[in-house]
């Protein structure tokens, strides 16, 4: 993804953070310290926890690459933004299973930290843990190790769960598609669950607007954008998949020879709009002129 910075590589994966993602940190200072009344303090807090927040959306995103490289899908990227994580894979499997394992490993990764965290809650008794995971995340504005500790714990509980919901982009969407790819055509599944997935982010889109609860309306927008992309993305691939290269090619290419000048390439780019030019000597292919080389 372009306009983003690499943070570190694991597992040759790039983890990136977009630069937009410091809106994020703006919205913690506002939500923390200005609307809380909390001062320093609460900025403080604030940057911490959102900083964690995304260390935990990253672990979340790795949980789904090592699966996917588990079943030899090369994955690219992480890169984060405001909104969250997203890991680019090469390509979704479109065995159910692979796709089933994949997509549930992230949510996996926050079930055994949640874990983890209630375990050492129960052990030296570090945090409240009262109160809905959603309480925890938006009510926090008292800082310390405890405040700190509830808002990581809700965070896991709330990646957990918010995922379960089955819609693309979210992690229950692929869920949905490879439990019904069981049993139907792979696009019949995904047409089936884009539709799911759009119908509940319509819902929750009136429901917001009803209650005049932007969050939640800006929620439905993104949801509703991210599954339609996912069946035009699988449309596609289903259209141009099975066209071969015999039935695109340009059957008029002008080409070039060693011989030929850089002004015979830009005359040739100016008048045909073909912007690379093969080049030949003596019938065999030597190769590509590329519009980057001589513009
Ligand atoms: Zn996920």
């Amino acid at each position: 993804m372009d306009n983003s910075i690499r943070l570190l590589t694991v597992r040759g994966i790039d983890i990136r953070i977009h630069v937009t993602f410091p809106l994020i940190l703006i919205f913690a200072v506002l939500q923390f310290g200005v609307f809380t009344g909390q001062g320093i303090a609460g900025v403080l807090f604030g940057v911490i926890v959102t900083l964690l927040l995304f260390t935990i959306v990253v672990l979340h995103e790795l949980g789904h690459c090592v699966a996917a490289q588990y079943y030899g899908v090369p994955v690219t990227q992480i890169v984060l933004l405001p909104i969250g994580g997203v890991a680019q894979l090469e390509h979704i499997p479109e065995k159910p299973v692979q796709e089933l394992v994949i997509a549930s490993a992230g949510r996996l990764v926050n079930v055994v930290i949640a874990i983890v965290l209630y375990l050492a809650h129960l052990a030296f008794g570090i945090g409240g843990l009262e109160g809905d995971p959603m309480g925890l995340l938006m009510g926090v504005g008292q800082g310390g190790i405890n405040a700190t500790f509830n808002y990581v714990f809700a965070a896991n509980l709330f990646l957990a769960l918010f995922n379960l919901i089955p819609s693309f982009p979210l992690d229950g969407g692929p869920v949905l598609r490879a439990l019904l790819a069981t049993r139907l055509d792979y696009k019949r599944a995904t047409v089936i669950a884009v539709s799911i997935g759009q119908s509940m982010a319509v819902l929750a889109g009136l429901l917001g607007f009803l209650e005049g609860d932007l969050f939640l309306l800006l929620i439905a927008l993104f949801v509703y954008t991210g599954a339609g992309q996912e069946g035009q993305l699988v449309q596609m691939r289903r259209t141009f998949g099975k066209l071969t290269v015999e039935r695109a090619y340009s059957r008029q290419a002008h080409t070039l020879n060693l011989q030929s000048t850089i002004k015979d390439a830009i005359a040739l780019a100016l008048t045909t709009l073909q912007s690379d030019l093969p080049v030949w000597d003596g019938g065999q292919l030597m190769g590509l002129l590329s519009h980057h080389r001589y513009a």
